[in-house]
């Protein structure tokens, strides 16, 4: 049985020293911090993380909400999921991020999960979570069954012949589309780091999938001003109605003057490798009325580099028609 040891450091410096001492941050990490434990305890349960050094940073005072002096907002790293999604201003201002993690996982579990637990969460991929199985994401140079076997639920965009792993989270797509900014406290100091550069592509290293080093803590997310009047829409297509991850998920921001899309945002799950904004989709709405029309061909730019799997095909359809379902909501609210 895999034994550890569940280290209370004093404070985030103490934490950050004694983390920054393991090999990696990523897969195979020997030192881990510990946010709500809804990801790691069950990766520890299957063997598929094995630290030797378990760090709880509940203690710490990242715990808040606050108001930004720019009119953004900032959200500590261990703020709990359901406490994100029914906060004041996140309801008012942030109503993408809201619908998002409330699509998400449990009641409970969201009371437990953390913003940036949430962040770092792995993929559900099957074989990922069977030891028994090869896995290039989990043990670099074994090989990747997903491509040849069970692919119905992974990646169609971003992804190597290495993996095709999905990134399941919701959360991550509202901020993708919100511009949220990820801070970084560690051995070296403290960072920031846009969202859209947070998560790695799997390319030959699919082991490695942020851009956290050793010893780095995850401090808050800053969410950028609101954007005024815009319309804010989370859609959600999975196989049944909760508890489940999404096939297809896209997140819009909006406004509209004078019948044009004026300010558009988008990013979509259930369909990448990463959290996936969508420029093109974006740059083909710029401008362009809002109707039914500009919103078929955005989102056939959108999935324009789709490459789906032996059993996802049927995701490329399902992802246009997620997201013209997201924009026309989006215009209708
Ligand atoms: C049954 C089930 C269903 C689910 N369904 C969904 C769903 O539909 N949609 C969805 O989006 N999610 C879903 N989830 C996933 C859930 O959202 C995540 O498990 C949760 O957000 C992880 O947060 P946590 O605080 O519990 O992370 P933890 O398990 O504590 O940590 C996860 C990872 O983040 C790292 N970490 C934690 N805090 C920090 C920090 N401050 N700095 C750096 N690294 C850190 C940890 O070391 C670990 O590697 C589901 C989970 C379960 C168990
Ligand atoms: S898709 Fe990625 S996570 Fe799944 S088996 Fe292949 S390498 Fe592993």
């Amino acid at each position: 049985m895999h034994t550890f040891e569940f280290i209370r450091p004093a404070d985030a410096a103490a934490a950050i020293g004694t983390a920054a001492q393991a090999r990696t941050a990523q897969q195979g990490a020997d030192v881990r911090f510990l946010g709500g434990g809804t990801t790691l305890l069950d990766l520890m349960k299957l063997n598929v993380e094995t630290p030797s050094r378990v760090l709880d940073i509940n203690r710490f005072p990242f715990d808040k909400i606050d108001d930004t002096s720019d009119g953004g907002l900032t959200i500590g790293a261990t703020v709990r999921n359901s406490d994100l999604a029914n906060h004041a201003r996140v309801l008012r201002d942030y109503a993408v991020l809201s619908q998002a993690i409330l699509s998400g996982a449990s009641g409970q579990i969201r009371n437990m999960a953390t913003t940036a637990g949430n962040l770092v969460q792995r993929t559900r991929c099957v074989y990922f979570r069977d030891t028994a199985m090869p896995c290039n994401k989990r043990e670099p140079g074994s090989g990747c069954p997903a491509i040849t076997g069970a692919n119905r639920t992974l990646a169609i965009l971003g992804t190597s012949d290495k993996c095709i792993a999905t990134n399941p989270s919701d959360m991550c797509v509202a901020m993708a589309a919100l511009e949220a900014v990820i801070h970084v406290q560690g051995p070296k100091g403290t960072r920031t780091v846009p969202f859209g550069d947070f998560h790695l592509l799997p390319g030959d290293t699919p082991e490695r999938e942020t851009v956290l080093e050793p010893g780095d803590l995850i401090t808050q997310v800053t969410l950028p001003p609101p954007i005024a009047r815009s319309k804010q829409v989370y859609l959600k297509l999975r196989d049944r109605a909760s508890y489940e991850f999404a096939l297809a998920s896209a997140a819009a921001v909006m406004t509209v003057d004078g019948g044009k899309v004026s300010y558009i945002r988008i990013a979509m799950g259930g369909v990448g490798s990463k959290p996936w904004r969508m420029p093109e989709a974006e740059a083909a709405l710029a401008g362009k009325p809002a109707n039914a029309a500009s919103f078929q061909q955005a989102a056939e730019a959108a999935l324009r580099d789709a490459k789906p799997q032996s059993e996802n095909q049927f995701k490329i359809e399902l992802a246009k028609r997620c997201l013209v379902h997201t924009l026309q909501t989006a215009v209708n609210a």
